[in-house]
């Protein structure tokens, strides 16, 4: 039930069970989430009712300067990450100046840590803007959500703001040729009395038909690993992955599973 916000710009760095030694970055404030989506499995928690005050996101010249000083912090500490990801309390695309800060942080990774990638996780709300695509395709690890082939499942478990379109956003993701890895996160439950289940042949196969027409270089599959602010929620069995993950791999995805 207990959900937690990080509380700084650039965080970690932390053991990602996807990504490897992952140094944070947070472009959302810090101490309340946003996001373009409410999951009801998120573990920076729901998205508040009301937003009380101001929201106030970092400059891209505050993110660059503590990007900065935090890979000359572990330049010297002879600890520097293989992962560089936007993450946090949120969306990272919903942030006006984002592709600027990739820009930022592709001079920074060159010039500090040049065997480290790159990764934005994103759940493909604002890939119809120009810069926010391009921005996306200029870095290693382009991670986009797609939870299920299905809208009504989608509304279910993701909770999108009103803008959201699945055709659009296949579309979109299929124009990335390639240069995209889906991430899906199973879950099963009830919510609000209905049930949730994106692991059920019907969804599985739906959902396959959708990356044939993506195409993306990887997918990225788990299940919840903390506490999710909806507590009727639970984790996919290791077995129940590892099975979807073989159908994939059958068709030619490359596949990667975190239990
Ligand atoms: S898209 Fe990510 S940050 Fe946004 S609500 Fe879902 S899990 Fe949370």
């Amino acid at each position: 039930m207990s959900t937690f916000l990080f509380d700084k710009i650039i965080f970690g760095p932390v053991k990602s069970r996807r990504l490897g030694v992952s140094l944070g970055i947070n472009l959302l404030p810090t101490d309340i989430k946003v996001c373009s989506f409410d999951c009801i499995y998120c573990e920076c928690g729901r998205n508040p009712k009301k937003y009380e005050k101001k929201i106030v996101l970092p400059s891209r010249q505050i993110v660059q300067q503590k990007l900065k000083e935090k890979l000359e912090e572990m330049t010297t500490a002879n600890q520097l990450p293989d992962v560089i990801t936007f993450a946090g309390n949120g969306e990272p695309t919903l942030h006006p100046e984002f592709a600027g800060i990739i820009d930022d942080t592709i001079e920074l990774r060159n010039q500090h840590a040049p065997n480290a990638r790159i990764a934005v996780l994103s759940n493909a709300t604002m890939i119809h803007k120009k810069d926010v695509f391009q921005a996306l395709l200029k870095i290693e690890d382009n991670i986009q959500k797609l939870d299920s082939a299905f809208e009504e499942t989608i509304k279910l478990l993701d909770c999108p703001n009103k803008n959201f379109n699945l055709q659009k956003t296949i579309d979109q993701l299929a124009s990335f040729g390639g240069n995209v890895i889906i991430q899906t996160l199973f879950v099963r439950g009830n919510y609000l009395g209905e049930t949730v289940d994106n692991t059920t042949e019907k969804e599985i196969s739906a959902w396959i038909a959708l990356l044939d027409k993506i195409k993306p270089s990887q997918v990225m599959i788990y299940t919840i690993a903390r506490d999710t602010p909806i507590d009727t929620l639970e984790k996919v069995p290791l077995t129940k992955l590892n099975e979807i993950a073989k159908n994939l791999e059958k068709v030619g995805f490359k596949v990667q599973v975190s239990g």
